[in-house]
């Protein structure tokens, strides 16, 4: 087989899909992939970005209109991009009002000054940046609504995309965290090395699943050293099972190696995920 000259992976997120919801969330992969593929020309963080925006816009994923709703009944986003060529990133914690929160993830890295915004003072960078706002109200569907009621840990359905070209990686996550989180908590997603690394010497990772084990684990940076050794569906699989046997996680991850091959592991009920690779020069 040809080597990968591009290389997309997303993800929308690990958990306890109902079979009535795999097959929409499967058509939810399969248009974030196209919109990926379609923005490359851009480089490997316009793919991931493409595609997550997709997923955001989704309310069947727990991300932009469809994240889940927090202890107090409104919707705190994280997210979070980085670039494996220089190990730039930048990432948003607990936002409201942001139509795209990877975008503003995407300005902070732009900007340069720092690496991580969270609350008031990313929702007051945004306006400066020009990044999109939006009422907090449309966050608010009926779906996470019920979930609140329910009060039901554990329904993790991040959304996160991995991307090679040419040698270069990138990653992008975007998340609501999961129902009944407390306000202010920042999850892993907006956290390098925890939920999201890329390092074009070695690969590019973005995690699923309870945050705070990812963060205690630094598990997308374990991920991604691992790919020193072995292949993008190893070092996906090696860092699941660290999850499930330090720390009795749960959860999912996604891979790209430097190579370009994909990888993807889970220990939920289900992850939906796909990837696309095209060897055209
Ligand atoms: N990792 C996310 C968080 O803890 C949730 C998830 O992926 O399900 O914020």
């Amino acid at each position: 087989m040809e080597a990968p000259r591009r290389t997309l992976v997303v993800h929308g997120g690990a958990g306890d899909w109902s079979e009535e919801l795999r097959a929409k969330a499967m058509a939810g992969i399969d248009r974030a992939l196209d919109a990926g593929l379609a923005a490359f020309d851009g480089g490997p963080l316009e793919a991931c970005l493409a595609a997550v925006r997709v997923l955001e816009d989704d309310p069947l994923f727990n991300a932009g209109i469809g994240a889940t709703l927090n202890s107090e009944g409104f919707v705190e986003h994280d997210a979070a991009v980085m670039e494996g060529r220089d190990l730039r990133a930048g990432a948003v914690g607990a936002v409201r009002g942001i139509r795209h929160p990877v975008d503003l993830a995407r300005a902070v890295m732009d900007d340069g000054r720092h690496v991580l915004l969270v609350g008031d003072g990313a929702s007051r960078f945004a306006a400066s940046a020009g990044v999109e706002t939006a009422d907090p109200a449309i966050f608010l569907v009926d779906r996470r609504r019920r979930q609140l009621d329910e009060w039901r840990r554990g329904d993790g359905d991040t959304v996160g995309a991995v991307a090679f070209e040419d040698g270069h990686l990138a990653a992008a996550v975007s998340t609501g965290g999961y129902t009944g989180k407390l306000p202010g908590r920042v999850g892993d997603s907006p956290i390098p090395g925890a939920g999201l690394y890329a390092d074009d010497r070695l690969g590019a990772a973005v995690g699923t699943g309870t945050g705070e084990l990812f963060i205690r684990l630094v598990l997308a940076k374990f991920a991604v050293e691992q790919m020193a050794s072995v292949n993008a569906a190893e070092a996906a699989t090696g860092a699941i099972d660290l999850l499930d046997r330090r720390l009795q996680g749960r959860g999912g991850i996604i891979t790209v190696d430097r190579e370009g091959r994909a990888g993807a592991a889970f220990n939920t009920g289900w992850m939906p995920w796909g990837d696309r690779t095209d060897a055209t020069p």
